[in-house]
């Protein structure tokens, strides 16, 4: 029998209507999954549930919670055939772009779900969602972190949120999903990454720290004196979310000498566009070029929660500048496409 571990971070998905709302309560998922008879199916794994004290709403998650979560995977990677992890909606794609990052060698099934509506509501896209991920990682050899959610799982640092209502809430715009799940499940393995190392009883954790990092958003008529402020020690990295290919404004010569005074002062700047599908060319127009100039590099086709989640990774384990600003633009564990 196959043998998976849940792990309950929280999120709407095991939350309890309460007057002031929604609201994560400890132990009452498990008493939900104890309603679902298919959990008891043949064709299920043996669960094992690891619930967290405190259960978050998703909103209260920091990088600490992302190392407690590869901890927790670590401390039992070799007694698991694979891993699904319950998370809030809200900031799951933060999480699934940090982990891959943190466990490069991983070589099971780490596979974050959750729901729009709570496990005990009539409607609730929960009861899929769980059977689904949890089928997932007990029958498939899948070496990534996914995420599932609706029809389809995809790559953990390819994923964002793109509905605040939509049962279908994810997506990953630059990169096909790994496996789909209509009426039958598929998985695409020649999708996946290439697994370095193929350990399956230990896991190696880089872990994460905060880092102080800033994204900051082009639009016709910003502040060019809001942008000096956030450019401002101690912050180390921003994340400028900019036009189309990668492309800012040229007429305005103090624009780019904010990017230029804050790159060589050692301020990482990342190129990336704000919008959603597609990838950054800093050479395909001059408004592009001249912010290369200037010193940002190029984030290529990285969700804004990639982009920040490396940037993190970087600041904690790399400490030659010139090499972190280059390893920015390179494919680190599947988070852009490279060129
Ligand atoms: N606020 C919730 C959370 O992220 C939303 C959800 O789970 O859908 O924990």
């Amino acid at each position: 029998m196959k043998h998976v571990c849940l792990i309950n971070t929280g999120g709407t998905i095991g939350m309890k209507p309460t007057p002031e709302g929604l609201k994560p309560v400890p132990g009452f998922l498990a008493e939900q999954m104890k309603r679902m008879q298919e959990l008891s199916d043949e064709q299920m794994p043996q669960i094992e549930i690891v619930e967290f004290d405190p259960i978050l709403d998703s909103a209260n998650m920091t990088p600490a919670t992302w190392n407690r979560i590869a901890d927790e995977i670590a401390a039992r990677y070799a007694q698991f055939d694979g891993f699904v992890v319950l998370h809030g909606t809200d900031t799951m794609a933060y999480t699934a772009s940090a982990l891959p990052f943190m466990m490069p060698q991983l070589n099971k099934p780490v596979i974050l779900t959750g729901s729009q509506l709570p496990l005990g509501q009539v409607r609730s896209d929960g009861r899929e969602n769980l059977k689904t991920a949890i089928l997932l990682a007990a029958n498939y050899w899948i070496p990534e972190v996914g995420l599932f959610f609706g029809e389809a799982m995809y790559r953990g640092c390819r994923a964002t949120k793109v509905s605040a209502s939509r049962l279908d809430a994810f997506d990953s715009p630059n990169a096909l999903p790994l496996a789909t799940a209509e009426t039958s499940i598929e998985i695409f393995p020649d999708r996946f990454r290439k697994v370095v190392e193929s350990a399956t009883d230990r896991l190696p954790v880089a872990p994460i720290a905060p880092q102080e990092l800033a994204t900051f958003r082009l639009f016709p008529g910003m502040s060019v004196e809001v942008l000096r402020n956030v450019l401002r020690r101690p912050l180390k990295g921003l994340i400028l979310e900019s036009y189309g290919v990668g492309n800012g404004p040229s007429h305005d010569r103090d624009f780019l000498e904010q990017i230029r005074a804050a790159t060589s002062d050692g301020i990482v700047v990342v190129n990336c566009t704000q919008c959603r599908h597609g990838c950054v060319l800093q050479s395909a127009y001059e408004v592009g070029q001249l912010l290369s100039d200037a010193g940002a590099v190029s984030g290529r086709d990285m969700t804004i929660e990639a982009a920040i989640a490396k940037l993190m990774y970087l600041f904690t384990h790399e400490s030659d500048p010139n090499r972190l600003r280059q390893r920015v633009s390179e494919n680190l564990v599947g988070e852009l496409t490279p060129p």
